[in-house]
């Protein structure tokens, strides 16, 4: 099939890289020249795990071309089934800014007015959008010619790759048979689960999933506090919970918060979708809540023990939202590190891929290459990412070179009891 694919970014680039894997023609399209430019070289602009070597791969055979957006309504002439991938962002009162993904509708729809084709197109809205967004995406296409399916990407940033080539479930949403083959002839090669339903639905699934993990993940963080006060441990109360098959072990680990650029903000949109529901969702403002209470009473411990000690040098391991990305978007580091800086205090960051992308965002803090270079001189060691290399370092050696032996265990990354022994003030999540 000819594929066109608008939008570069995580899910955008992926989706082409893997559908021009199964031996598509993908047309790869962004409005930043500049990532097409680097593209075009075979740079990209983030970390994925495989993504890169796909990408060469493809670009090479011929399969996949990037393109800059004036040349959108060549590449959907050209095509049969075209992606919207663009950005959802929150807008400053939490709902989601939908203006790309209506911009490139219009684009299209306008394109497909005026050339008259009679082809039968698919236009596949795969950003994450509220309820009622395609409908509008199909009125603003207004081509009877063609069908707009809502999509909904799950990938996992750090696993998009795999997680593209191994989906679990595929949500199609909607009633257009043609379209639907369409969508399951593409996918074929997965060899998938797909289920299909209405296109309002398939819109509220993607949601309601994000929105059922970041409840989970806000929960275990309310559980953990529990246990800080009643001298229990949140690491054996989760794996406790995990193993009945009706809960499991995923995003129960107790930390400072969930971060990137889905959960926070999918959580929000969905409060305002409850709202024009007609429904004030009291589940879900409190797991935006509690969320953000998690990141300000850890950072509210950290300022404590600094004062206490007159510490005045910090150093924060870990910077992206989570470990195998570079993806430092809602981070529970930003808020941490920002506060910090506007606190007075001098902030040392190491992280093992972050490093470049964070010197834009944060220009008051000292970045180094290892870890034990940045805890140099320190009066408090924060740990904001759950890298591996972190767990099996070497406690002596960062204990000679600390000023004070302090750790904010953002992530329950070490051994309590171990950390102590070792001959430091140590502080998790939910463990005493
Ligand atoms: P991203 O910010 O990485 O990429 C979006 C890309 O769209 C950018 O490169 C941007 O330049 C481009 N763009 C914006 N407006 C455009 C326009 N008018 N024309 C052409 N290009 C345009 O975003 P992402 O992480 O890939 O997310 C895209 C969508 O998928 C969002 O709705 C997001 O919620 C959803 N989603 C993301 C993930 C994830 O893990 N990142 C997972 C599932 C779903």
């Amino acid at each position: 099939m000819r594929i066109c694919i608008v939008g570069a970014g995580y899910v955008g680039l992926v989706t082409a890289a893997c559908l021009a894997d199964f031996g598509n023609k993908v047309f790869c399209i962004d409005k930043d020249s500049e990532k097409i430019r680097k593209l075009k070289k075979g740079n990209i602009d983030f970390f994925e795990l495989g993504l890169s070597e796909m990408v060469l791969k493809n670009t090479k055979a011929g399969r996949l071309e990037f393109l800059s957006s004036t040349s959108l309504e060549k590449a959907v002439r050209d095509s049969n089934v075209i992606f919207i991938a663009v950005g959802t962002p929150p807008l400053p009162n939490g709902d989601a800014d939908l203006s790309a993904v209506y911009d490139v509708a219009k684009r299209i729809g306008k394109f497909l007015k005026k050339s008259k084709t009679r082809k039968f197109k698919v236009v596949v809205v795969r950003s994450t959008v509220p309820v009622g967004t395609s409908d509008q995406v199909a009125k603003l296409i207004g081509n009877g010619k063609t069908a707009i399916i809502s999509n909904p990407e799950f990938l996992r940033e750090g696993h998009t790759v795999y997680d593209f080539l191994h989906p679990e479930r595929i949500v199609i949403g909607s009633n257009n048979k043609s379209a639907c083959n369409v969508l399951s002839e593409l996918y074929r090669p997965l060899n998938a689960r797909i289920i299909f339903m209405g296109r309002r639905s398939a819109e509220l699934t993607k949601y309601a999933s994000n929105a059922f993990l970041a409840n989970k993940i806000s929960f275990i963080n309310e559980i953990a506090c529990i246990c800080e006060g009643m001298n229990a441990n949140i690491k054996e109360v989760a794996d406790g919970m995990g193993y009945d098959s009706r809960i499991g072990h995923a995003h129960l680990r107790a930390g400072v918060g969930y971060g990137g650029s889905c959960l926070p903000k999918d959580v929000t949109a969905l409060i305002h979708l409850a709202n024009k529901a007609g429904h004030d969702s009291l589940i879900l403002k409190s797991i935006d809540q509690v969320n953000n209470f998690q990141r300000r009473r850890f950072l509210g411990k950290i300022i404590k023990s600094l004062k206490k000690n007159k510490g005045k040098t910090v150093c924060v391991w870990g910077l992206s939202f989570k470990p195998q990305t570079d993806d430092l978007r809602d981070a529970p580091s930003v808020y941490i590190i920002n506060a910090l800086v506007k606190e007075g205090y001098k902030v040392k960051a190491y992280d093992p891929m972050t490093n470049g992308r964070a010197r834009q965002i944060f220009s008051d803090v000292e970045y180094f290459d290892d870890l034990y270079s940045a805890v140099k001189g320190s009066d408090i060691l924060v740990v904001l990412t759950e890298w591996n290399e972190f767990r099996e370092v070497d406690l002596g050696k960062i204990r000679s070179l600390m000023k004070h032996p302090v750790v904010f265990d953002g992530r329950n990354i070490f051994n309590h009891k171990k950390i102590r022994e070792s001959g430091f003030k140590y502080t998790g999540i939910g463990v005493q």
